[in-house]
This record gives structure tokens, sequence and C-alpha cells, in this order.
């Protein structure tokens, strides 16, 4: 029985994605709290060096196949559990992904393990490992310990920072090879599907004043690109508004969308779902206005205003046009 804590790294193109190290973040946490080992999960083919970040983690189990090069969840289902049944850890974390989500219920099923969706932090409450998970849109964080022996869960990004872990290393990587067949596979990987082309690239922009529902109607979209106008930025948004097709789908921040790094998130009537935040936690500033004091866009926002976004905008982008330029 290993009984470390394991983090599933995720891949994407040769390289290893953000919320993998967050995860690690979450995961070290565990470790540590627990006195056990965290060892971080990586699969893939000829991919070995890409464990070379990886260092906060105490090991790295390495599995190499040509099934493995890209992901496929039945591939990578097969072999996750395949590694855990083998080796018994305390809990799995994969990033709640399309990826991780993906695989993580699969693999539960597979363990008979319990599965906690969406986690955003971790800790140790009076010696055992606990979980607290933004529910409803983030309107109610579900809280509870995290069941043993094994237990499956999914980190959300924005509740650690990657920057912080993402350390050569690791001290030791194991090879193992697949324990599971990976022959007859059903599902391959044809081919990536480039996203539409945009006319801006928002994940590049430093200043972005992003629009959600609240803004009522497409007509009003012209206050928020004012704004975006008198800022030096451009103007995205949530799902809602690129559903109603008042943006276009290259504008969407979020889990379906793009995630942002800019220097300014400007967030006008956006409520501050999980799937939205998560392609925000990049961002260095976050100013939220929404007249919903219980707006989970607050939990994130360094800065807010419970004004009415139409009573604001036209004296705000006003007051911005006037101010002398640095
Ligand atoms: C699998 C999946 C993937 C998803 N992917 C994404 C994604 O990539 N990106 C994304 O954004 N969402 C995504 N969603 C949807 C997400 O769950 C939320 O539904 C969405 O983000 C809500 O958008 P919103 O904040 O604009 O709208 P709402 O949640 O309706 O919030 C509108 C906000 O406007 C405020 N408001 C109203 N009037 C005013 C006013 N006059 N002034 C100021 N504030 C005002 C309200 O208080 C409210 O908080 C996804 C959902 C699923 C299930």
């Amino acid at each position: 029985m290993s009984q470390d804590i394991w983090v599933v790294v995720e891949t994407l193109r040769g390289a290893v994605m953000d919320i993998t190290y967050t995860s690690l973040a979450a995961g070290r946490i565990l470790a540590d709290g627990l006195g056990i080992r965290l060892v971080a999960v990586l699969l893939g083919h000829n991919a070995e060096p890409l464990a070379g970040t990886l260092g906060t983690a105490d090991s790295v189990i390495y599995v190499d196949h040509a099934s493995l090069a890209d992901f496929t969840p039945e591939a990578y289902r097969r072999t996750i559990s395949g590694l855990a049944k083998e080796l018994a850890p305390r809990a799995i974390l994969f990033g709640h992904t399309s990826m991780g989500m993906d695989i993580a219920c699969g693999v539960s099923l597979d363990l008979n393990a319990p599965l906690i969706s969406s986690c955003e932090r971790v800790k140790l409450e009076d010696g055992r490992p606990w979980y607290s998970s933004p529910t409803c849109g983030g309107k109610i964080i579900a809280e509870g310990p995290i069941p043993d022996p094994v237990c499956v869960l999914t980190i959300v990004p924005g509740g650690y920072k990657p920057e912080a872990v993402r350390l050569p290393g690791p001290k030791e990587v194991v090879r193992m090879a697949p324990s599971a067949a990976l022959e007859g596979l059903r599902i391959t990987l044809k081919k990536y599907i480039e996203p539409q082309a945009a006319d801006v690239d928002i994940a590049k922009e430093p200043m972005l004043v992003a629009v959600g529902r609240g803004i009522q109607q497409a007509d009003n979209i012209a206050l928020a690109e004012a704004l975006a106008q008198a800022l030096g930025g451009v103007v995205c948004g949530s799902r809602p508004v690129v559903d109603q097709g008042w943006l276009p789908v290259p504008r969407l921040v979020g889990k379906s969308g793009v995630s942002v790094k800019p220097k300014c998130y400007v967030a006008l009537g956006v409520s501050g779902a999980p799937e939205h935040v998560e392609g925000i936690s990049g961002a260095e500033l976050i100013i939220a206005i929404n007249t919903d004091p219980r707006a989970p866009i607050f939990n994130v926002a360094h800065f807010g205003t419970l004004l009415s976004m139409f009573d604001l905008l036209p004296a705000l982008t006003e007051k911005i046009r006037q101010a002398p330029r640095p």
C-alpha cells in the first residue's frame, strides 16, 4: 500500500498545463499534512523530459506508451486505474478540466472510490484531509473530509497559483510499464481542431473589459466598448453573452473559451461562476462591477463596487478619458 497523494499530470501537445501545478500545490498541502509523499503521474510517449518542471512532487511515475502520446480518455483511464489498483494511492487529483473530468469519474468507478469534483482548496482539519468545493455557480461552498482509503478529486484552477510550484526537479522519476492492456482501444486521436481565428487574441491582451449577462442586451455592449477604448483594452465576455451572439466565440473567457492573463480585468455584470473564474486565475488585478453583494466574483476580485454598471459606466469612462496619460 503506497498511500501517496497522486497528481495526474495534464499535458497538451508536449506541454504541461498550468492546472497540473495548481493540483500539485493542493497535493503538497495534503501530503505534508498527512506526512506522506506527493507523486506526479505522467503519461506520454517520449515525454520523460516533461518531468523536469514537476519538482514540487517527491517523485514522478512515468508511463511511456505510443497510445499515451496524446490524451484519449480510454487509454488514460485504463492506465491510471491500472496503476492505482497496483499501488493504492490515498488520493488521486485531476484537474477539473475537459481532460480531468473525462476520466476522473471513470477512475472513481474502476476503483469503487468516491469522487469529489471541482475542489478549490484543501487543508488538514484535526489531522484529517479536508476539501472545499464551490457549487451552484460559486454561491455555495461544500466542505468535508476526504474519505479514505482512496478518493478521487478534481481541482479547479484559481485556488492556488501555478507559478509558485513550477519547480525544477523532481528527486526521482520511476518508469513503469502500463499495468493495463492498451491494445484494442476504440478511441484514438485523429487530429486537433484549431480554434476559430480571432481578430484579437484576448489571451495576450493586458487590459480586458469583460461583459456578463448583467449587460442585458446587445446594444449595451457599446458601453463596455467605450470603457475598453478609454482604457486602451478590448472587450471579452462570459458564456451567455457569447451564446447570444453578442460577442464572437474567440472573445469567450473561461473553461470553454480562453484563459486570459491581463494586467487588469474589469468584470461588468459577471457573476463569477467557476467556469468563468477558471479562465481569469492568471489576471493580475480583477475589478468587479456587480449589483449583487453575494456574487462569487467578489471572492476573486481585488476591488469591486455594487453600483449598477449603467449608472457607473458613462461617468467612469468620461473620467478615464479626461485623466492624464502616464
Ligand atoms: C461545462 C460548462 C462550461 C462552461 N464554460 C463557461 C465559460 O467558458 N465561460 C463562462 O463565462 N461561462 C461558462 N459556463 C457557464 C457558467 O456556468 C455561468 O453560467 C456563466 O459564466 C454565467 O455568466 P454571467 O456571469 O455572465 O451571468 P450570470 O451568472 O447570470 O450573472 C450576471 C450578473 O450580472 C449582475 N448584474 C445584473 N445587473 C447588473 C447591473 N446593472 N450592473 C452590474 N451587475 C449587474 C448580476 O448580479 C449577476 O451576478 C460553463 C458552464 C458549463 C456547465
